[in-house]
């Protein structure tokens, strides 16, 4: 199986599970005083520093979760208080829109141009919500304009799921919450975490028991965070070298999407992982089956919509004409520049029987 769908998650790097292994054999709870969970304690920290530097922010300030939708939703919920409106546009991930409901507060809606970046407007609520870059385009977002935002003290949460690791940590420094997901780096599924800028008071979700300094209750997935920590690592480092390594492959895959009558999603910064193709006359869906049969993963959208059979939200909300046509090709850090090649060779009779079918 030919792998791209690596926005949706990416297998977990071999350092990575070997670092977990080690762990998962310890009964070592942080919390404890014995010397083992002392031990344990010292991986977490060692782990909140790697999660810190991915994302450049102080370590004192990360809280590790179960995933992205748990630290968007902690994000939400500490924001909320003392909060009453929230500005967010609808190419957020379902989770921050689904966050956004549960916490109450006023939502002001951010228009969405054909740019495949939200308008941010000047400050018009207490709380500003901006993904760093689109899951299912890679469309990096207008940060500078969320940087005026901080600027007239408004508090800004980003989603930095698809972005860490790939964008400069600097364009993630200064906002008050960022959340952040394991498995999209080459980390396990299940582990995440929120970046807190200190001093905020932060009510939080999980309450009951004084882990994370009382930020988030529950006994810590040690082997799960040790993992997220080394893909941090392994990210910060590769950083350059991926993009480098992507930005040829991104343009093939980009050349034979249009060569064969399809069109890109957006026209903006995007992810050099990200290739987000649109036909105006084939369902994406159809697409990615016929991919599939020839051994090659993609996808029609995010994973978490898949299946549904509805347009994709980020294209409709993108005002694109043909918001079933989407198809998501994503690269990893494992790609290959054959696997690149197999995908384009096969797209073509993949389209041709597509469009033969209608
Ligand atoms: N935000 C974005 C932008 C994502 O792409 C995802 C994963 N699809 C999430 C949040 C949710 O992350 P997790 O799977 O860790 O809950």
């Amino acid at each position: 199986m030919i792998y791209l769908d690596h926005a949706a998650t990416t297998p977990t790097l071999a350092e990575v599970r070997d670092a977990m292994a080690v762990w998962s054999g310890i009964p070592a709870n942080p919390s404890s005083v014995h010397g083992l969970g002392q031990r344990a304690a010292a991986a977490v920290e060692r782990a909140r520093e790697q999660v810190a530097a991915l994302l450049g922010r102080p370590s004192s300030g990360i809280v590790f979760t179960s995933g992205a939708t748990e630290a968007n939703h902690q994000a939400l919920r500490g924001l909320a208080a003392g909060a009453r409106s929230v500005a967010v546009s609808q190419l957020e991930h379902p989770s921050v829109l689904g966050a956004i409901r549960a916490s109450g507060l006023e939502l002001i809606a951010v228009d969405v141009d054909v740019s495949g970046r939200a308008a941010v407007p000047e400050p018009c609520a207490d709380v500003l919500c901006l993904m760093a870059a689109n899951h299912e385009t890679g469309i990096v977002q207008d940060l500078g304009a969320a940087d005026r935002w901080m600027r007239a003290g408004r508090a800004v949460h980003v989603d930095a799921t698809q972005a860490a690791g790939k964008l400069a940590p600097e364009r993630l420094a200064s906002f008050t919450t960022v959340s952040v997901s394991a498995h999209k780096l080459g980390g396990p599924m299940g582990v995440g975490a929120l970046s807190l800028s200190s001093g905020a008071p932060f009510p939080p979700l999980l309450t009951g028991g004084a882990q994370e300094r009382g930020r988030r209750a529950g006994t810590l997935n040690v082997p799960g965070i040790v993992g997220f920590g080394v893909a941090a690592e392994v990210a910060t480092h590769a950083r350059t070298n991926r993009q480098a390594r992507w930005v040829p492959l991104q343009q093939e895959l980009e050349v034979a999407v249009v060569a064969l009558g399809g069109r890109l999603a957006g026209d903006a910064e995007r992810l050099a992982s990200h290739v987000c193709a649109v036909f105006d006359d084939v369902e994406g869906e159809i697409v990615v089956q016929g991919l599939d049969l020839r051994g090659i993963a993609v996808s029609s959208g995010a994973a978490c919509a898949s299946g549904s059979l509805e347009p994709s939200p980020v294209l409709l909300a993108m005002g694109d004409p043909a918001p079933s046509g989407g198809v998501r090709i994503t690269l990893g850090p494992l790609t290959t520049e054959a696997e690149v090649s197999a995908c384009v060779s096969a797209l073509g009779p993949v389209l041709r029987a597509a469009r033969a079918a209608l």
